[in-house]
C-alpha cells in the first residue's frame, strides 16, 4: 500500500480521485491548497503526490519548484495534473520538477497505471516485489526474510519494524540515510518518535541478520546516519 497526497482544489475531482485510489489500495490524503499540501508533507512524506497545477494562492507549479529545492522533498514523486494540454505547458511542468504529467480529463485506469509506473521507478520499496541482495531475500508479499544455506532457503526471524527498515534499505542501497530520513520513510507519521528509536531498531535489525552473517550489511556512518552496503561483507565462499 502506498500513501498518496492528492492536491486538488476542486472537491468533486479530489473526491473522485481519492475514492478510486483508495479502491486500488492506496492510503489517500487530500489537500485543497498549496498551504495544506505543504502542511501534510511537513508531517509525513507521502510515497507520491498528485499535484493540480491550478490552485488558489500558490500554484502547483510553484509548490513543485519549492519541493525540488528542499533536500527533504527533493525526491518526492510528483505527477502534475492539469487542464492545460499545450505541449509548452507540459515542458514547463516537467521543468518545475514534476516526474509525470496528466491532462484532464484522464481515465482512472491511466491514472493508476501512471502512479504504478512512477512508484516502480522512484519508490520501489512501496511495491510488493521481492528484493534480493547479499544472499538475503526479502518478500513483502509474504513478509518473509530468508537466506540460503547450502542452496536451501532458510527463514530469518525479524520484527515488523525491522522488516520495513530492511526493505527500505535494500531498495535504497549504498546511500547514507539520516535518522530523520529513515523516520520519514519507514515510520511515516513520526511526529512523536525520537531519533534514537532508529538506533534501537538498527541494533535489532543487525541481530536479526547475524544468523545469516549479514549484520555488517548495515553500516553506521558516524555523525550522519546509516547505509546498507555490501562493501564490508566478508566475501562469500564460492
Ligand atoms: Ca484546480
Amino acid at each position: 500500500m502506498s500513501s498518496v497526497l492528492v492536491v486538488e482544489d476542486e472537491s468533486a475531482i479530489a473526491e473522485l480521485i481519492a475514492i478510486n485510489l483508495r479502491h486500488a489500495g492506496h492510503d489517500v490524503t487530500v489537500a485543497a491548497t498549496a498551504e495544506q499540501a505543504q502542511h501534510a508533507v511537513g508531517g509525513a512524506l507521502p510515497d507520491l503526490v498528485l499535484l493540480d497545477w491550478m490552485l488558489p494562492g500558490d500554484s502547483g507549479l510553484a509548490l513543485a519548484k519549492r519541493w525540488r529545492a528542499d533536500p527533504r522533498t527533493r525526491e518526492l514523486p510528483i505527477i502534475m495534473l492539469t487542464a492545460r494540454a499545450e505541449e509548452g505547458d507540459k515542458i514547463v511542468g516537467l521543468d518545475a520538477g514534476a516526474d509525470d504529467y496528466l491532462t484532464k480529463p484522464f481515465s482512472t485506469k491511466e491514472l493508476l497505471a501512471r502512479i504504478r509506473a512512477l512508484l516502480r521507478r522512484k519508490a520501489p520499496n512501496t511495491l510488493d516485489d521481492a528484493v534480493a541482495m547479499a544472499g538475503l531475500r526479502l518478500d513483502p508479499a509474504t513478509r518473509r526474510l530468508s537466506h540460503q544455506i547450502d542452496g536451501q532457503p532458510c527463514e530469518l526471524k525479524i520484527g515488523p519494524t525491522e522488516f520495513r527498515l530492511l526493505h527500505f534499505l535494500m531498495t535504497h542501497p549504498e546511500r547514507v540515510h539520516s535518522r530523520a530520513q529513515l523516520l520519514d520513510r519507514v515510520w511515516g507519521d513520526h511526529v512523536f518518535i525520537e531519533e534514537r528509536t532508529v538506533d534501537v531498531h538498527i541494533k535489532r535489525l543487525r541481530e536479526a541478520l547475524a544468523p545469516a552473517g549479514a549484520a555488517a550489511l548495515i553500516e553506521t556512518v558516524r555523525g550522519v546516519g546509516y547505509r546498507l552496503t555490501q562493501a564490508d561483507l566478508p566475501r562469500q565462499a564460492a
